[in-house]
């Protein structure tokens, strides 16, 4: 039995019930227009409609205030990687410092390298990326162009468990894994970006929250569409955008502002959630191994071990019988890897952390 109730992929990954409903109807046809979303014009009132209230649930949402533009964008967070360097590293600042504290921001900094030269602030690779630095305590230039890092490592299982102080540079951070999960500060960045089909909604469409100021050192003749200032100034509308991806990502913030009820409640039932999870592989003493240093524990994917892979193997199995997908580890390292996004509910952690219990008390 396969069920979109206990869906751990790491991404896309699960979408909330109420949305797939919603998304199931507007494919026939939009309660709003008749017309499904499929067809629906971007340059339509119906769509305009659409994008300012993406842009404004997320502003209530995340306390955003008007001195920073959002935008919504193709390309996912791959494209953030190549486009951020050719943006905001300008000659008349020091190279971009990167975090790569992991497979992701590992390759925000390869890709940065292709465009301008760029520091490695701070390097996990030594310690097999199970640890994060303390942001405030790098040792980076004044003048860098700004600072890089991911605020959750979706492959290892590592997360920066509080928001950043202000950094004396820009401080740009890459939340595509847990973008929406839980209150943050935005003031204490320059710019925020997050594809979407970790925790918003499909693949297709990526948010980017760039302050304006910074849109001020942007070079002249860059491509159109590589130039954030062309989707600021087009209100994420100059070429045909994803116009199904932004209406389900529409749905889900509309979700989690009035049905959840804010970033405050997901993130007490997300803390919740992965508590449930480690405590019960954490009561397992060497049965399992977490990749990530205690302290350093994402909340969103928890990536695990019994110890081989043929084990490994063996336990997705097990899983799959009840119903469990999505929790083979990322083929860079192997293993397992449970991601908790926002959609996925209190009783399909429970029926997870019941299983890993069975299963170990069972074959180990
Ligand atoms: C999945 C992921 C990416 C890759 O995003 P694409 O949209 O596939 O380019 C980048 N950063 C993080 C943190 C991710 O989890």
């Amino acid at each position: 039995m396969k069920s979109n109730a206990l869906n751990f992929s790491g991404g896309p990954g699960a979408l909330p019930e109420t949305v797939l409903e919603q998304t199931r109807v507007a494919i026939s046809a939009l309660p709003e227009t008749g017309i499904s979303v499929l067809g629906m014009s971007h340059r339509s009132d119906w769509f305009r409609s659409i994008l300012n209230e993406a842009e404004s649930n997320l502003r209530a949402l995340l306390g955003i205030s008007d001195d920073y533009a959002i935008t919504f964008q193709q390309g996912g967070s791959s494209l953030q990687f190549a486009m951020i360097p050719m943006n905001f590293a300008g000659r008349a600042f020091a190279p971009p410092e990167y975090v790569t504290s992991g497979y992701w921001s590992g390759r925000a900094t390869s890709e940065a390298e292709k465009v301008t030269s760029r520091k490695v602030a701070w390097d996990g690779r030594a310690t097999g990326y199970r640890q994060l630095p303390d942001l405030g305590q790098l040792d980076i230039s004044n003048s860098a162009a700004y600072l890089h890092y991911v605020s959750n490592e979706t492959v290892e299982g590592l997360q920066f468990p509080h928001c950043e102080t202000a950094t004396s540079v820009p401080l740009i951070a890459d939340m595509s894994s847990d973008f929406l999960s839980k209150s943050i500060r935005p003031d204490a960045y320059s710019m925020i970006y997050a594809h979407a089909q970790k925790n918003l909604g499909p693949a297709g469409v990526t948010v980017a929250v760039i302050k304006r100021s910074l849109l001020e050192r942007i070079p002249a003749g860059l491509p159109a569409i590589l130039d954030f200032r062309t989707h600021v100034s087009h209100g994420s509308n100059y070429n045909t955008p994803p116009v199904f991806a932004i209406y389900v990502l529409t749905l889900v913030t509309r979700w989690l502002r009035f049905d959840v009820g804010g970033l405050e409640t997901m993130q007490s039932i997300n803390e919740r959630k992965a508590k449930r999870l480690y405590d019960a592989l954490d009561a397992l003493e060497g049965g399992v191994t977490i990749h990530a240093d205690r302290r350093w524990r994402s909340q969103m994917n928890v990536a695990f071990t019994f110890g081989d892979s043929r084990l490994d193997s063996a336990f997705i199995d097990a899983a799959r019988e009840q119903g469990i997908v999505g929790i083979e580890g990322h083929r860079s390292i192997g293993g397992l890897r449970a991601s908790l996004y926002n959609a996925v509910t209190d009783q399909a952690v429970e029926i997870l952390a019941n299983a890993v219990t069975e299963f170990s008390l069972e074959r180990i």
